[in-house]
């Protein structure tokens, strides 16, 4: 099977393999694991923030951060499509009772412009905002990046108001490499930053969030309270390691190759797809000619996957098991099921 439902299905290196089965452990919740505490160091530096927490999935490290930033009543500005607002179960309502604020996006960025007005007055009646939240790359909007410019504009107004700002950088090195920037420089646009191991990285399990000090020994409570307290976790911090020093730079692989893909979609008739949405690694179009379930039914006979982005949208995603030729027969599968 070609599998590009998601950066998620990639299975971990060899060299990650050999790192989780020869890494030195102790129990992380007594902060006594040497790998983890490498890890978490190594993170830290990378992103240019004072300390770093391991986390089990990027879902709880950004409700480990609505968490850690809200009190119950309180309110967070998001965009509509971001993942904390689409793709958590409501997990901010059911745990950290906040209210949500979606705000819609263009390309899954926010301006500054809306951001501010949409901060609440001192008024009895509204909920005070707390929290602002950011994505990038974006993954419902297809991968798009937010540019460093706007960033810094959102992050000002955040400053302004005395507010926090978290960033969904699960892809944060895609959207990197896109920009050709350091990820710490986009971290540095945020007060704290989530980012995921287990995506394009290939580490099989993990999330790291960053921030100040202080701020992650909060989170690293709040971590306990919802069982993210793991013992012997260097087995997983091993391959996140390997991660972040062998897999970052090669993600601009999955880009070229996300390229390819939307240069071969562009001219194919029977699809509503506009290229220039293609900015890293995800690329979403639409079928008009048949459903997006029927088309991707035929895919999966040809030995094709990808995904459903509702309403009726298919999402690929390149990784790092996914080659060149592996594309063509992609293309090759398509013009078939489309002529
Ligand atoms: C995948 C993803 C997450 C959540 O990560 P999980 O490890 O699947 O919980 C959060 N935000 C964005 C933007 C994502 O793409």
């Amino acid at each position: 099977m070609i599998d590009l439902r998601s950066d998620t299905v990639t299975r971990p290196t060899a060299e990650m393999r050999r790192a989780m089965y020869e890494a030195e452990v102790g129990d992380d919740v007594y902060g006594e694991d040497p790998t983890v505490n490498r890890l978490q160091e190594m993170a830290a530096e990378m992103m240019g923030k004072e300390d770093a927490l391991l986390v089990v999935s990027g879902t709880m490290g950004n409700q480990t951060a609505v968490l850690t930033h809200t009190r119950p009543g309180t309110e967070v500005i998001l965009e509509q499509d971001s993942h904390i607002f689409y793709y958590e179960a409501a997990a901010a309502s059911v745990f950290a009772g906040v209210q949500l604020r979606p705000l819609k996006g263009h390309r899954g960025a926010l301006s500054a412009e809306q951001v501010e007005e949409a901060i609440r007055e001192d008024d009895i009646h509204l909920p005070p905002t707390a929290l602002i939240c950011l994505e990038n790359t974006h993954n419902r909007a297809g991968g798009t990046v937010i540019p460093l410019k706007t960033m810094q504009a959102v992050y000002e107004v955040a400053l302004k108001h005395n507010l926090p700002l978290h960033l969904d950088g699960a892809r944060i090195f895609n959207a990197a490499i896109a920009l050709g920037v350091k990820a710490s420089e986009l971290a540095a646009c945020a007060t704290t930053v989530q980012f995921c191991l287990s995506k394009g990285l290939g580490a099989p399990i993990g999330s790291i969030l960053v921030g100040p000090r202080a701020w992650i020994a909060e989170a690293r409570r709040w971590r306990k309270r919802l069982g993210g307290g793991m013992r012997q976790a260097g087995i997983i911090a091993a391959a996140g390691i390997v991660a972040l020093t062998t897999m970052v730079d090669r993600l601009a692989e999955d880009h070229a190759n996300a390229r390819f893909l939307a240069d071969g979609l562009a001219g194919m008739p029977g699809l509503e797809f506009d290229p220039s949405t293609v900015e890293t690694n995800i690329v979403i179009f639409k079928p008009v000619s048949m459903s997006a379930n029927a088309l991707l039914e035929e895919l999966k006979k040809r030995g094709v996957l990808g995904v459903i982005m509702e309403p009726d949208r298919v999402r690929f995603t390149t990784n790092k098991d996914i080659t060149r030729s592996d594309l063509e027969k992609v293309l090759t599968a398509l013009h078939d099921i489309l002529r």
